[in-house]
């Protein structure tokens, strides 16, 4: 049976900057859960950043940029690249470990965002592209969908 790495946030827990959770409500999510394949998991939080923290975007490009040290994650007033790349590489050993393929992240993030994030000037403005461990994971032929496309990855695993 597939197993689903998914964005802690999304199964309730409070991990997000503003130390909130952002639950999804989706009978799937309820059923892939009765059957043990969710394997809850927040990039950030691993890569060692507290709860609350402040808000970070991508400046100068998305998550495949900063991989490529093109572009870095950012708060108002520090880098916080680092501990982005950190909790990143630490979803993708994870996958590895338990021989995840498919991953269902919260959108908009700067390490979970699939299709959508913040453009890097704090302003609301969203552009499209992907963050930090979403791209290191798809570098690695993992399938991430967002919180938007359960019904798609339902069709997908087995
Ligand atoms: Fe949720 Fe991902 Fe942000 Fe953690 S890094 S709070 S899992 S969106």
């Amino acid at each position: 049976m597939e197993k689903i790495l998914i964005s802690a946030c999304l199964l309730g827990e409070p991990v997000r900057y503003d130390g909130v959770s952002k639950p999804v409500a989706h009978p799937m999510i309820h059923e892939w859960q009765r059957q043990g394949r969710l394997v809850p998991f927040c990039p950030e939080t691993a890569g060692g950043l507290p709860i609350p923290r402040p808000p970070a975007e991508i400046c100068g490009g998305g998550g495949t940029d900063v991989l490529a040290d093109a572009a870095r994650v950012v708060t108002r007033g520090a880098d916080v690249t680092a501990p982005f790349l950190m909790g990143a590489r630490a979803a993708l050993a994870l996958a590895g470990e338990k021989g995840i393929c498919f991953a269902l992240l919260k959108e908009r993030s700067p390490s979970c965002g699939s299709n959508r994030i913040y453009d890097g000037h704090f302003t609301g403005t969203l552009i499209p592209g992907m963050g930090v461990t979403t791209a290191l994971l798809r570098r690695h032929g993992i399938s991430v969908f967002s919180e938007n496309e359960i019904d798609d990855l339902a069709k997908r695993i087995k």
